[in-house]
């Protein structure tokens, strides 16, 4: 099919994104994407509300997340995609994850507390976006930054992650991630692909060396806005191990306007791959 462009890295507001599914399915459509996969943090709760929707509008959807794991401290992203939605491994991997957000956040507004810039529970819980219930959802450090341009002690996001909430900052606190390894078994075990999110942003080179040594599917070559040069690095470690290269736009909304839906993309045949593996899933 010419133009066929799926973009494979979206949020919704199951996770941290602005759009609600149904949103997120119109603007694909309107961008004439023909497939998507929605890949929010910890959860896959997105799907009931995306599958018959986007089927009603002809959109090819394929079934995807993101995890946090790690690898010698540093963090590592791995998207997973094509995997069966109703795997209890993996559900119960995103229900833990999402539990110990929960406790997460706690503390990181507890510190908040101390340094001066109080936010309690309910007026947290009014300012998150939409009323999805929190077990259905994921919270993170972008609600919270949010909340915090609520209550007018920042004036955006960035200065919020930049000030408070980002690594080594003084209201961080470490989250609870699964070694690299296991995120990527726990995908195998659902019939997924694991494959290594926006690469790009892992600065040590030991750490890339022994990434690239893992048993991951793919990587993500084409990510966002990222300039084609440094793209490439990418594309030809991926080429070299005949890993799939995929590629999305990490759209978040209007939490991440820089990147816009669609900014990056897969064609018809990266997207064939994965999209046979998630109907024969979808199908058992
Ligand atoms: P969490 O998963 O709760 O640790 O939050 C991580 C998310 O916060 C990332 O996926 C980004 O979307 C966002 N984030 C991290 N650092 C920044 C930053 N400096 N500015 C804005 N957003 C950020
Ligand atoms: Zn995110
Ligand atoms: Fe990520
Ligand atoms: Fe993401």
């Amino acid at each position: 099919m010419p133009n066929f462009r799926a973009d494979l890295h979206t949020h919704t507001c199951y996770s941290d994104g602005t759009a609600t599914p149904r949103e997120l399915i119109d603007l694909a459509v309107s961008y004439s994407l023909k497939g998507l996969s929605i890949t929010d943090h910890d959860t896959v709760n997105a799907y009931r509300e995306a599958i018959p929707y986007a089927k009603e509008k002809g959109l090819s959807l394929l079934s995807g997340v993101e995890f946090s794991s790690t690898l010698e401290h540093e963090p590592i992203h791995i998207l997973g995609y094509s995997f069966s939605l109703d795997h209890p491994a993996l559900l119960s991997f995103c229900s833990l994850h999402r539990a110990k957000r929960l406790e997460r956040n706690q503390a990181i507004l507890e510190k908040l507390r101390h340094r001066g810039l109080p936010i309690s529970e309910e007026e947290f819980q009014s300012l998150l976006p939409s009323n999805i219930s929190q077990e259905e959802r994921t919270i993170g450090r972008p609600h919270i930054a949010f909340a915090m341009v609520e209550m007018g002690y920042v004036k955006n996001v960035q200065e919020a992650f930049h000030k408070y909430l980002g690594e080594g900052k003084e209201c961080f606190v470490e989250g609870f991630y699964f070694p690299v390894d296991e995120t990527i078994d726990i995908i195998h075990q659902a019939k997924g692909f694991a494959i290594l999110a926006h690469p790009h942003l892992i600065k040590h080179p030991r750490i890339i060396r022994r990434l690239l040594e893992k048993p991951f599917d793919g990587l993500e070559g084409y990510y966002a806005r990222l300039p084609h040069q440094q793209e490439e690095k990418w594309i030809s470690a991926a080429k070299k191990r005949g890993w799939i290269i995929t590629g999305g736009s990490d759209y978040h909304g209007g939490i991440k306007p820089a990147n816009p839906l669609g900014a990056s993309w897969v064609p018809e045949e990266t997207f064939e791959i994965l999209y046979q593996r998630s109907a024969a899933n979808s199908s058992t």
